[in-house]
């Protein structure tokens, strides 16, 4: 799950971690007050948003007095903004975060997460901030400055003295450094996070270090254990068909292909999707309807796949191990006529009951065709989705 900036910074301040003064704001706000808490007439106007590259799609903009800054909130609250990492459709802003201007010497790059090769978390640290770190990883790997943390004798001060040298920190920054190490360290374990970002980290004109930016990804499987995090969620920044798969026990993810996926069991899922590749298909979709799935469960789940309009044929890819295989072509047959499905629906049944579940999907009438082997039932739906049955 992801937060806004706002409400990371709001969790990098209780940690200890130095954040430039500032409010969030929506369509209802005085501005003209909202200010004058911040005490000052200048400040920086951004776009709430659950996506980076805000600074170059115009999601961050300076203001120089109250009717600079009601231009720029007004021109951000209710438009979607579109970056780099959105679709084209971009994401709705409902919030805007004022902050106090501040003067930037440098701009530095600092995130935490877990590095999967060694098992471990670490610190990714580089003096080339505020630009798009998976391209200075690209273009210039040298800029890029990596550390592990052991995690029975954690965070040690040296591999913070280290960072700060690598970063071009003096004197009292390396000091600070190492606050801001150990809250993001701290923030990371009491919550489950998954990624801490910062960037840029400052250094101001007077010298001080401060997270101008701020992501926090977290573990969802952890969030049950946090509802304080929880509370922090938009559904508005999240796509609809994963939020109303959340609501059904559905796993679904949005994909760009044209063959709709629905599968029982995330591993069978993967290899079917594989499959559908491999036979010259694009899936429209990840979609994993758990073990003991009901005509309910796979009502939804067409219902999901149907209304992405890039879907041309839908495969169906059920192993009957608790269900039985005739429950699941009830269930599918049932789910077809509420629905409406129009468009081919090649079907792969196997295990329990099997011989009553193909009997049942056979001569039915509708756009439905029973398979008893996958790899055919892959180059079936490929070619239904082209056209040529
Ligand atoms: P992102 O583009 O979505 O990652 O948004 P950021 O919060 O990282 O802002 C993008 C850029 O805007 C930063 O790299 C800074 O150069 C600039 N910026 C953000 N806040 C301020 C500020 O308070 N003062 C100044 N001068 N520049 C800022
Ligand atoms: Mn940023």
């Amino acid at each position: 799950m992801n937060i806004h900036e706002y409400q990371a910074k709001q969790l990098f301040k209780a940690y200890g971690i130095p954040v430039p003064e500032g409010l969030p704001a929506d369509k209802n706000t005085d501005l003209i007050n909202l200010l004058s808490q911040l005490g000052g007439q200048s400040c920086v106007v951004k776009a709430q948003v659950h996506a980076g590259g805000r600074g170059k799609a115009g999601g961050v903009k300076l203001a120089k007095n109250p009717v600079e800054l009601r231009e720029a909130a007004q021109a951000m609250l209710g438009s979607r903004m579109v970056t780099h990492q959105t679709d084209a459709k971009g994401l709705p802003v409902s919030q805007v975060l004022v902050e106090r201007t501040t003067g930037i010497a440098c701009e530095l790059y600092l995130s935490l997460l877990v590095d999967r090769g060694s098992e471990r978390m670490m610190f990714i640290a580089s003096a080339a901030g505020g630009m798009d770190i998976e391209t200075v990883a690209h273009e210039h790997p040298e800029r890029i400055y990596a550390v592990l943390i052991n995690p029975i004798v954690g965070l040690q001060s040296y591999q913070c003295r280290n960072m700060a040298y690598r970063l071009g920190l003096k004197g009292a920054q390396t000091k600070s450094l190492e606050k801001i190490a150990r809250g993001m360290y701290q923030l990371f374990l009491d919550k489950d996070a998954s990624q801490i970002e910062i960037n840029p980290l400052i250094v101001t004109d007077s010298g001080d270090l401060l997270a101008l930016d701020a992501k926090i990804n977290f573990d969802d499987n952890a969030l049950g254990l946090h509802p304080d995090i929880l509370a922090l969620k938009d559904p508005s920044q999240e796509d609809l068909r994963e939020n109303a798969a959340q609501q059904f026990g559905l796993n679904y993810i949005t994909l760009e292909g044209n063959i709709g996926c629905m599968v029982n069991g995330a591993g069978l899922a993967m290899a079917t999707m594989d499959l559908v590749k491999l036979k010259g298909g694009k899936p429209a979709n990840f979609l994993d309807v758990g073990g003991g799935t009901n005509v309910e469960k796979v009502c939804e789940a067409f219902k999901l796949i149907l209304s992405d309009s890039n879907v041309k044929a839908v495969l169906v890819n059920i192993f009957g191990g608790i269900v039985k295989c005739d429950v699941i072509a009830q269930g599918i047959l049932e789910a077809i006529k509420q629905v409406h499905v129009t468009i081919p629906v090649v079907v792969r049944l196997e295990g329990t009951n099997v011989e009553e579940g193909r009997a049942l999907l056979s001569d039915t009438g509708l756009n439905l065709y029973a398979s008893e082997d996958l790899s055919h039932a892959a180059e079936q739906v490929v070619a239904l989705a082209r056209g040529v049955a």
